[in-house]
């Protein structure tokens, strides 16, 4: 390899970078928490909640511990349990279903539409049972999945629909923010997340108070008044200093989202015509994504991976196992070839290096040798 390259990373996320660009708000927020000393559901964690509820265009916000907390407590304030099914999909972060499994449902998976990666919603209702409680579309990568059919049948059908906002915070569906497109949505606020916290985090939103009111309670051992106890909730807040951070990060996400975007057309530009290489899920007419994830898809993505690596560019594989195919999941007893798509797709997909401070001679240089890497193997062109 050309000794001028052997240096040069790019990183697959870059928190330090974005860190540098708020140092000076994170701090001022943090020290005001330290100041007041309200640590447990202070002050920032009620001003975070009114500023995502009114970002994503909801009614109410509500912190939790995690994403996967966020999620667990969703089910719950829907009275979802044991021998309910839950429909989601099988191209997903464990998280999804976990959550599913944790309040004693079963998650009944669904297969991906090829173009856009997201919950094929004319399979959905050949999943419905009696049993079936709710549909969990996951609006992956940061491309929303398809509400409007989802909406529709979940109406006609009786059934309640959490959103998994957990990779498309601030993303739009025909012009609206996703999250309480649905009853309830769900967002983690991971570090690496579009939005993200300095540790774990996350949040639900919904417009529906009832459900909102629950989950205060379920956050919060059962209680709003102190040591009053209605039901028999968990400890599972939001801790103040992480909402202190996410409320600066708020502030900026719109701009993130807008570089994202911005690096994803620049990612398309200079892959497209690449032989063999399909530059990435496509954007629905209906559809404003905010690109948590560029996810291309290659034959030899294994050697591709390598190629990279060795010119110091990071990559990941989201995901590598769908979900039926996970040894955690063998009791659902699905076989392998239950869904192609999904399961071809797994072989061939490989996510790009994504964040908003990433540089456009990053991009440059990450495509310049995805193409290098192009012209010099046999890659055959995949469907
Ligand atoms: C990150 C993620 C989660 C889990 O969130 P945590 O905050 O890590 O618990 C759930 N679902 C999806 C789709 C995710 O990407």
């Amino acid at each position: 390899m050309p000794s001028d390259t052997t240096a040069r990373k790019v990183a697959f996320v870059d928190l330090r970078a974005q860190f540098e660009t708020i140092k000076t708000e994170v701090h001022a927020e943090i020290n005001a928490v330290l100041e007041r000393g309200d640590f447990i559901l202070g002050n920032s964690v009620a001003e975070f909640e009114r500023e995502m509820a009114v970002f994503c265009e909801a009614g109410r916000g509500v912190g939790v511990d995690s994403g996967t907390s966020a999620l667990e407590l969703a089910l719950m304030a829907l009275d979802i349990g044991a021998g309910d099914e839950v429909i989601t999909v099988a191209n997903t972060f464990i998280a999804t279903t976990l959550a599913i499994s944790y309040v004693g449902a079963v998650p009944v998976l669904v297969e991906m539409d090829p173009d856009t990666f997201q919950i094929d919603v004319t399979r959905i209702e050949a999943a419905i049972t009696e049993r079936t409680k709710a549909i969990m579309p996951v609006h992956l990568y940061g491309h929303p999945a398809d509400m409007d059919p989802i909406l529709e049948i979940a109406a006609r059908r009786g059934l309640r629909v959490i959103e998994d906002a957990s990779q498309a915070h601030g993303a739009r569906y025909k012009g609206r923010r996703v999250g309480a497109l649905g009853d309830v949505g769900v967002f983690s606020l991971y570090p690496a997340k579009n939005l993200g916290a300095y540790g774990d985090a996350g949040v639900i939103v919904t417009n529906d108070d009832a459900i909102a009111d629950k989950i205060l309670l379920l956050r919060n051992y059962g209680s709003t008044v102190k040591y009053h106890h209605e039901i028999k909730g968990f400890n599972r807040r939001l801790d103040t200093l992480q909402a202190a951070v996410l409320r600066v990060k708020l502030r900026h996400l719109d701009t993130w989202n807008a570089a994202r975007r911005g690096h994803a057309e620049a990612y398309g530009d200079l892959l497209a015509g690449v032989g063999g290489v399909v530059a990435r899920p496509q954007t629905a007419a209906y559809a404003e994504p905010v690109f948590h994830l560029y996810v291309i898809r290659i034959e030899q993505r294994d050697e591709l991976q390598e190629y990279l690596a060795a010119r110091g560019i990071s990559t990941v594989i989201h995901y590598p196992i769908p979900i039926h195919l996970q040894p955690a999941y063998a009791d659902l007893g699905y076989a392998a070839g239950a869904f192609p798509t999904t399961e071809a797709y797994c072989e061939r997909i490989l996510s790009l290096p994504m964040y908003a401070e990433l540089g456009s001679d990053d991009i440059e240089y990450v495509c310049a040798a995805v193409s290098e890497f192009a012209r010099n193997s046999e890659t055959s062109t995949i469907a």
